[in-house]
């Protein structure tokens, strides 16, 4: 069995198509059935890892070092599966395989056209994420919203699919109902349009998830089903909520998931979302509040960009929390005050644990150094994801073994100690200025020492973590830095790369090279966030 069900939006971009294609996911894989997503960008970038992410929200990694669109991280996070290259694909992507195949003479000399030959690809990888990972349903997920030219190729790919399988294929358009505050009513008419957008380019959509700020009532429904022409009982409430891990339940409750099998000729079954039920319960009764400062440089964009831009870090300290049963409550705190005011920084004593994420640049780094040092001397647990371990390097450099002037080359290229530098191979690629797809990228091996705080995180000797950095630590001051009390506690045995430091006689001071942050999953959150968790959970307590 293959089926193939389309998430297209309507009205509006954000709003929540990812989650929802998830949601979808984790209905269906409730059923039994065998699940993959795959993300449909309409960028012309070939991934995303050359895209702003103030811009385009986080650049997620997979485990084969694929640097994608942080949709992927909801469907990993909500169908606790690994997903790969194969289930993600830019514009550029395709056309790029296009040009090639055409280079190579693979089309026998017929003329390549933008229509069939660039949806007759999207169709191939489409399917072929289908085949990859044996799954039974395929979610599809198009990037942009119906009506606009970016995503009519990716459109027209999912037309032609369904043309020649029709029992195979559904559509879901995700819709925006806007309540205008001088109305103080819902209103349907900006979706009748988005639906009416998608029967110009051929498609009828089976079901509309109407998204809103509340719930889509009688009437309404009424109208949307008669100008949409989608069953009233397939127009779906979906209000904001809480949390978007209610979502599932929330569809499952309109029997989203059997409406679908119908339509794909696939006899219902019933779904178990116990462990979805078990897990809300844990949300909604958490025991404690546990204040964590995530300390980075202000993107000045506002709250929703920042979040979008630390997406899986976010969620990963959430499910990290809950899992304790504790209420994460995350603050911002932006470190250029610091630079400005060190003094400043005191504010940090009334958080429970700091957590320095990933970055680039020069931008606001002596005030993360002020940060991470006031959490070394004050005993406040400390998290430091890849910028963030590089930077603890620094700091216990600069004011634990007096290396004076110490720095990464990133910030700067001069400096007498640079504890963080260079490998050669990214010397070269940045001096051919070859930037996309060239860091260190993907599942990397690396092995604990014994007795150490990540060993004991983790319970195992050997794990895989994924990486994304051009950086590293400089192992000619590995002695220094260890008898500071800064112990290198995962190493990648191929490279003898430094992967982990932590700080002895501290509650919590770790460090990682790599990105924990994607492979926390709702339900089975990251061992070294929890262990971050549990310790500022302690500082809490006897606060
Ligand atoms: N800027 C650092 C590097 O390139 C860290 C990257 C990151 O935090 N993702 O090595």
């Amino acid at each position: 069995m293959k089926k193939y069900i389309f998430v297209v939006g309507g009205v509006l971009s954000g709003v929540g198509k990812g989650v929802t294609s998830a949601s979808l996911g984790a209905i269906f894989q409730s059923k039994g059935f065998s699940v993959t997503a795959v993300k449909a960008d309409p960028y012309v970038n070939v991934d995303a890892g050359t895209m702003n992410p103030i811009e385009h929200g986080e650049v997620f990694v997979t485990c084969d070092g694929d640097e994608t669109d942080q949709d992927m991280g909801n469907y990993e996070r909500f169908l606790d599966v690994d997903l790969r290259s194969e289930n993600y694909m830019t514009t550029g992507r395709v056309y790029q395989t296009v040009i090639q195949n055409e280079r190579a003479m693979k089309y026998k000399g017929k003329c390549v056209q933008v229509v069939p030959h660039i949806p007759e690809e999207m169709i191939r990888r489409i399917q072929g994420a289908a085949v990859q990972n044996k799954a039974d349903i395929t979610i599809v997920e198009i990037g942009g919203t119906v009506g606009e030219y970016e995503n009519i190729l990716f459109l027209e790919a999912a037309r032609m699919m369904k043309l020649e399988h029709p029992d195979d294929v559904a559509f879901v358009l995700v819709s925006y109902l806007p309540v205008p505050s001088h109305l103080g009513e819902m209103k349907t008419k900006p979706t009748q349009h988005a639906a009416r957008a998608l029967n110009s380019v051929g498609i009828q959509a089976n079901m509309i998830i109407a998204r809103g700020p509340q719930e889509l009532d009688t009437p309404r429904r009424e109208k949307l089903a008669v100008h949409c022409g989608v069953p009233k009982d397939r127009c779906i409430a979906a209000p904001d909520i809480d949390t978007i891990y209610r979502i599932p339940l929330l569809l499952e409750e309109q029997d989203v998931g059997n409406k679908l099998l119908h339509d794909l000729r696939v006899k219902p079954r019933p779904s178990e979302l116990s462990s979805w039920k078990t897990f809300i319960t844990h949300i909604e009764h958490a025991r404690q509040n546990v204040k964590i400062a995530v300390v980075g440089k202000y993107f000045g964009t506002g709250q929703y960009t920042l979040a979008d831009s630390y997406i899986s870090v976010i969620e990963a300290l959430k499910h990290a929390a809950w899992s304790h049963r504790y209420r994460p409550e995350l603050t911002w705190v932006s470190a250029e005050d610091f630079e400005k005011d060190p003094k400043t920084v005191s504010r940090l004593a009334e958080f429970d644990g700091v957590l320095v994420p990933g970055g680039f640049g020069s931008r606001g780094i002596e005030g993360i150094l002020t940060a991470i040092q006031f959490a070394r001397e004050k005993k406040i647990p400390y998290f430091g994801l890849c910028y963030g371990m590089q930077l603890a390097c620094v700091e216990v450099a600069r004011h634990v073994a007096r290396l004076e002037g110490a720095n990464t080359i990133e910030v700067d290229s001069k400096t007498s100690h640079p504890i963080i530098h260079m490998n050669p191979l990214q010397a070269k690629n940045i001096l051919e200025r070859k930037y996309g797809a060239t860091m260190r990228l993907g599942s990397y091996t690396c092995t604990l020492k014994k007795g150490s705080k990540a060993r004991k995180a983790y319970g195992i000797d050997t794990i895989q973590e994924r990486h994304r950095h051009r950086y590293e630590f400089n192992n000619t001051y590995r002695e220094s830095l260890e008898q500071s009390g800064l112990e290198m506690v995962g190493i990648n045995p191929e490279s003898d790369l430094v992967e982990i430091v932590e700080l002895k006689d501290h509650p919590f001071f770790v460090g990682v090279q790599f990105h924990p942050e994607f492979q926390s999953r709702s339900m089975r959150p990251h061992p070294l966030f929890a262990a971050f968790l549990a310790a500022a959970g302690k500082q809490a307590k006897t606060a």
